[in-house]
């Protein structure tokens, strides 16, 4: 079975985000980026099913290729990918933000040309929260989708998901091919060992543009604005029980 992961990089989720003093967009220069912490586990659960672990059988999957849409520095993201253990990479260059919809658009042309048997995205990208890329493709491509994964059971042909879903949890089988998201509970990613960050310097990489999939990335949203959340007004200190009743009320909130 060939696994795909899409991996997106993403500003660090340690670092807090500055938005431009014109309200145009964040500012990331000079910030560290990462892989998005779902696209981690999405590789970890995809690379347990190669080597075993996780209620994976060992050699479940044969084969793990993460691919990830972005600019040259993206394929940093593709090593760590590569490093936690996935076997070879694929680069689709494109600058500037690419929306989800023409993300899914060009995952689809890869899955086409790779035939995967099974995709596991994250459950959304830490820095647009779209939380549409998973769905989007599935709806694309025609296949089942099981979102939200917190446990995910192979079984002969199909995929058994267990989903967080608001209140508790739902579980699904799916016919493969499929595609899975991720939800946090999902694994802990592994820390990838020294030995392995070397070996993953040695793995393939391929790269393409949107025209060799025949993908036009044009943007169809616009960004009207971008702003900080407000401040935290400072709190108050009550004496009595019926002045905290007093002030609830005034806010409104009883
Ligand atoms: P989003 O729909 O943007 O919240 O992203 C959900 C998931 O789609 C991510 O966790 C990735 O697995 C995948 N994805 C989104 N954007 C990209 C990208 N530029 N390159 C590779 N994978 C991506």
């Amino acid at each position: 079975m060939k696994v795909l992961v899409p991996v997106k990089r993403v500003l660090d989720y340690n670092l807090k985000v500055r938005v431009k003093p014109d309200g145009s967009g964040v500012d990331l220069s000079n910030l560290k980026m990462s892989i998005n912490p779902f696209c981690e586990i999405a590789v970890e659960e995809a690379v347990r099913m190669k080597e075993g672990g996780g209620g994976h059988a060992k050699g479940a999957a044969s084969e793990v290729v993460a691919v990830s849409i972005g600019p040259d520095q993206a394929q940093e993201t593709l090593r760590n990918a590569l490093a936690i253990g996935a076997d070879r990479g694929i680069l689709v260059k494109a600058d500037g933000e690419v929306e989800p919809l023409a993300v899914a658009k060009l995952l689809k042309a890869v899955v086409e040309a790779e035939k995967p048997d099974l995709v596991i995205l994250g459950k959304q990208a830490i820095d647009d929260d779209s939380n549409q890329t998973g769905q989007m493709l599935a709806a694309l491509l025609d296949w089942p989708q099981a979102t939200f994964a917190s446990k995910i059971v192979l079984g002969e042909g199909k995929a058994t998901v267990t989903r967080e879903v608001d209140g508790g949890l739902q579980t699904v089988d799916v016919q493969l091919p499929a595609i899975i998201t991720t939800d946090l509970r999902l694994n802990e990613p592994r820390y990838a060992s020294l030995p392995n960050i070397m070996k993953a310097k040695k793995k393939p990489i391929d790269a393409k543009t949107p025209a060799d999939l025949g993908v036009d990335t044009a943007p169809r949203l616009k960004v009207v604005k971008t702003a900080e959340p407000p401040k935290r007004q400072g709190g108050v200190k009550v004496k009595t029980a019926a002045e905290a009743v007093a002030k609830l009320k005034e806010a409104g909130v009883i």
